[in-house]
């Protein structure tokens, strides 16, 4: 692969957590190395901006890759949105109090996943914050809800009130009012799934990035890795540090993209559970595994827990590793990622 083609992918890949800008948008870039083509191509989907390298055998190939990925976001934004009313997850939400609901394994996999992550996370992610999501509405509200109203709300945060069906593949909410939100999880898990599809469309190396939340797998021509830069939590367009990946995935979830400031105060959209106010331990969290799922999961979580049970749990965890900017702005990071990241 010439050099040239490197830069590019290069200066394309530290865009990722870079806020991908929306001029990327609809653009299609293709650079036909010697044995493989590259596909870069961006959309919108579930609510961001979405972008998807292919590098396979040829450009059509690597094009129906792209194709195929962005198709498999589309279907699982059908299933997990809440904000389309027809979805799956829709159906579990207005049925709460009412009824179990049939969901598709696809569905299944995210709420358990999400259950699972809470139990790691000792609570600080919880997929039933979604009515106090909703009294927040962080962006479009910009409105401090009062504690009457978030009292009123705190029984409804109940993750045992999830009755989960394996054999009947069905999900119920016991309480009404009660609403589950993946929105935390779920970019995630549409990365792995996309990577798969893509694979089967014969991409035999690429990166699905849903904003900050990426999956790469393989390597880019001439074998190397893919790098991918973090956010500055704090100046913005400033990169913290680069990673190189290669089959991992990496999330951030930070204070500085969803919010509003009152009286010098920063109301954003990651929630604790416990005080049902923005978590206030952290600035961004950054998770690295190998599966989006985890990567997305457990960043939230982690991010409500804060830097020391936060750091604690990912050294206990085999193949995770995280950067933590905490309150103060200070970097904590983990034992296996110290000789991994660059400084820019
Ligand atoms: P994003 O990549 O969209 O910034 P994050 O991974 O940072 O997403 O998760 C933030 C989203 O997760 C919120 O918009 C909300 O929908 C949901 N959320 C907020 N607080 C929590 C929490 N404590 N547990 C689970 N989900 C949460
Ligand atoms: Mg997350």
């Amino acid at each position: 692969m010439n050099s040239n083609l490197f830069n590019q992918l290069f200066s394309i890949q530290t865009c990722f957590l870079m806020l991908l800008c929306s001029a990327f948008a609809g653009c299609v870039g293709v650079s036909p190395g010697q044995e493989s083509a590259v596909v870069t191509r961006a959309q919108m989907q579930m609510g961001t901006v979405v972008k998807i390298t292919a590098v396979a055998r040829s450009e059509s190939m690597a094009q129906a890759a792209a194709t195929a990925g962005f198709a498999e976001i589309h279907r699982l934004e059908e299933l997990l949105s809440t904000w389309i009313p027809t979805s799956e997850l829709s159906r579990v939400n207005t049925s709460a109090g009412v009824t179990p609901v049939s969901v598709s394994p696809e569905t299944m996999t995210v709420v358990q996943g999400a259950i699972q992550v809470a139990e790691m996370t000792d609570g600080g992610f919880n997929i039933t914050i979604g009515p106090v999501v909703d009294a927040w509405n962080v962006i479009e509200n910009q409105r401090i809800p009062t504690e009457l109203e978030l009292k009123a709300l705190r029984p409804l945060l109940d993750l045992k009130a999830v009755h989960i069906d394996v054999r009947e593949q069905t999900i119920f909410l016991e309480k009404t009012g009660m609403r589950i939100d993946v929105g935390g999880i779920g970019k995630g898990y549409a990365a792995d799934q996309a990577v798969i599809a893509m694979k089967k469309a014969g991409a035999l190396a690429g990166v699905v990035a849903l904003s900050g939340d990426i999956k790469t797998f393989g390597q880019l021509p001439g074998g190397r890795k893919f790098p991918v830069g973090i956010q500055h939590p704090r100046k913005e367009g400033e990169v913290l540090a680069f990673i190189d990946l290669e089959d991992e995935a990496i999330s951030t979830a930070g204070d500085y993209e969803r919010f509003f400031e009152r009286d010098g105060v920063r109301y954003h959209h990651i929630l604790d559970p416990k005080t049902l106010h923005p978590a206030r331990s952290c600035q961004a969290v950054t998770v690295i595994a190998r599966e989006g799922i985890w990567a997305d999961g457990l960043d939230t979580g982690i991010f409500v827990m804060g830097v020391e049970s936060g750091m604690r749990l990912v050294e206990a965890l085999p193949g995770v590793e995280a950067i933590i900017v905490d309150h103060e702005g200070l970097v904590h990071v983990s034992s296996g990622l110290r000789d991994r990241i660059r400084k820019p």
